[in-house]
């Protein structure tokens, strides 16, 4: 094997263990993958796209292991969002920022940090970065430059002004008993699965009141997963908060209710489910919140 399985770049390194293989890329950092696994990936009907979400996803998870459990969803990561990717890009070049006003090195995996397809995409990122005057670009006989600006630096503040490094999840849904097995047994257990830890307000206390307790819990989360169904109001507050915030939001309502949902979320991409596929939905939503944020670090014993 000289080529990575996952992006195709050609590979540091490679040692096969006991059923399992040991990968070092390039773009992919280190990885394990297991032998069973192997063939899947390498024959699997990629689209560029999914190559650079795996890829992204792998860089940002580093010595993860790739087997039979995790690789259907790994081959079916959901993109982020363009602006999801530019402040990726901010944050990496934050990152190699040694003092404010140094001008930090473009390097060829920030593709895959960024989860790009090729080069192209990502100098269309920087280059936006650059039109909004969040970073500064400068050619030098060294390759490409990138310098964070004052407007850079606000935006770094305000992606780090709430939970940002919290691996916890709050979920805003109706409190009915109608929606327990969902909490307990799906949107709950999706966010663990994530690598996340589940907040949900304590039922007896919830009656709908938004209190300081729940603006707290929010304000400390990484992300809010909002269930919509029977349309409550304080969903939507809590929603509304969260985003307005800056923070990630997942969004997810009973199918059949689906048309119901009030028409300033409806541009939002809302994850359905029915009580025939809560299994599905369990999955789709794990996989949702890997790809914008990544598999958290909360481990549950
Ligand atoms: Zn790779």
């Amino acid at each position: 094997m000289t080529a990575c399985p996952v992006c195709l770049q050609k590979m540091q390194a490679s040692r096969a263990g006991v059923g399992l293989h040991h990968i070092e890329c390039r773009q992919c950092g280190t990885y394990f993958v297991s032998a069973s696994v192997l063939g899947k990936i390498k024959n699997a009907e990629f689209s560029p796209r999914s190559r650079a979400n795996f890829s992204g996803w792998l860089i940002e998870n580093q010595g993860f292991q790739i087997d039979t459990r995790n690789i259907d969803r790994l081959l079916n990561l959901s993109t982020p969002s363009f602006h999801e990717r530019a402040d990726k890009a901010l944050l990496l070049i934050e990152i190699g920022t040694p003092y404010a006003g140094k001008h930090v090195q473009r390097e060829n995996s920030w593709v895959s940090r960024v989860w790009c397809i090729n080069e192209e995409e990502l100098t269309e990122i920087l280059q936006y970065l650059v039109s909004c005057a969040r970073i500064e670009k400068h050619s030098s006989e060294h390759g490409l430059q990138y310098k964070i600006l004052p407007n850079g630096w606000a935006h770094l503040e305000e992606l780090k002004s709430f939970g940002r490094d919290s691996v916890q999840g709050f979920v805003a849904m109706w409190f009915d008993d109608s929606l327990r097995k969902l909490n307990d047994e799906i949107i709950s257990q999706a966010i663990l699965d994530a690598g996340y830890k589940p907040h949900r307000v304590d039922q007896r206390e919830h009656n709908d009141k938004i209190d300081d307790e729940i603006i707290a819990q929010i304000r400390q989360s990484r992300f809010v997963v909002a269930d919509f169904t029977g349309h409550r109001g304080g969903v939507y507050f809590e929603a509304g908060f969260a985003k307005g915030l800056g923070m990630e939001v997942f969004w997810t309502c009973r199918r059949d209710e689906i048309d119901k949902l009030h028409f300033d979320i409806r541009q939002y991409n809302c994850i359905d489910w029915e009580s025939a596929n809560l299994g599905e939905f369990r999955e789709r939503l794990t996989n949702r919140i890997e790809a914008v944020l990544g598999h958290g670090s909360y481990n549950q014993e």
